[in-house]
């Protein structure tokens, strides 16, 4: 079993399921060669995904193109479902930053195929995470800086006012179509600039006032 870890808080709380946004800044959408979503795209990845910063992501050896993709996180400290933007907000406890490691090269294939893109996105070490932020420690302004280098190279750099559905919305939206539990961790989609690592690449990533990551591909 994983569990959360926080800053300034000893609270043991298992992590729940992940469920993450894809295409949620528009650059990244267009990059990919994808539209702006209307709705937000859903999909999941199971807890067993996680490993912490300073852990190794381990890459798989089914895929030729493992990529990097920076995301705020937001941790779900109250169950919902079905709530307004009141109880959306209220039920955000905390925030972290996390890395949605992605085999991009499966994800085109299923996406060309029309089949579910569950195996390009879950397998060990697909989900690197840092301590959670909680909100009585720090209010997120919604403007803060989030970037990821590879090997010393900025490859992401944006602020999350990119973010075409704000956390609020992404909460409401899923709540009203699956009930979140504390404990479930929302991965809230990347920025431009996802791209290919290899064996040996060190990524660093940071989320301004939040946290930051540092792992390596092994
Ligand atoms: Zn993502």
């Amino acid at each position: 079993m994983r569990f959360i870890k926080f800053k300034n808080s000893d609270e043991k709380v298992p992590i729940g399921k992940l469920v993450c946004v894809g295409r949620n800044y528009a650059a990244h959408a267009k990059e990919l060669g994808g539209e702006v979503p209307e709705f937000p795209i859903i999909f999941l990845k199971p807890a067993s995904n996680v490993i912490y910063s300073c852990e190794s992501v381990v890459h798989p050896a089914h895929s030729k193109n493992l990529q990097h993709e920076v995301e705020l996180v937001l941790y779900i400290g109250e169950d919902i479902k079905g709530g307004n933007d009141e109880a959306a907000a209220r039920a955000i406890h905390g925030y972290s930053i996390g890395l949605d490691m992605t085999l991009r090269d499966l994800q085109f294939e299923f996406k060309a195929k029309g089949d579910p893109w569950t195996l390009a996105k879950c397998f060990d070490s697909a989900a690197v995470l840092t301590d959670v932020v909680l909100k009585k420690d720090y209010q997120l302004k919604g403007d803060e800086n989030i970037s990821l280098s590879v090997n010393g190279t900025v490859r992401q750099n944006s602020s999350i006012k990119n973010m075409i559905f704000s956390p609020v919305e992404i909460v409401k939206f899923i709540s009203a179509r699956m009930t979140l539990e504390k404990g479930d961790l929302i991965f809230t989609g990347t920025p431009e600039g996802v791209g290919r690592v290899v064996q040996g690449d060190k990524i660093e990533a940071t989320l301004e006032n939040i946290g930051m990551i540092t792992t390596q591909i092994e």
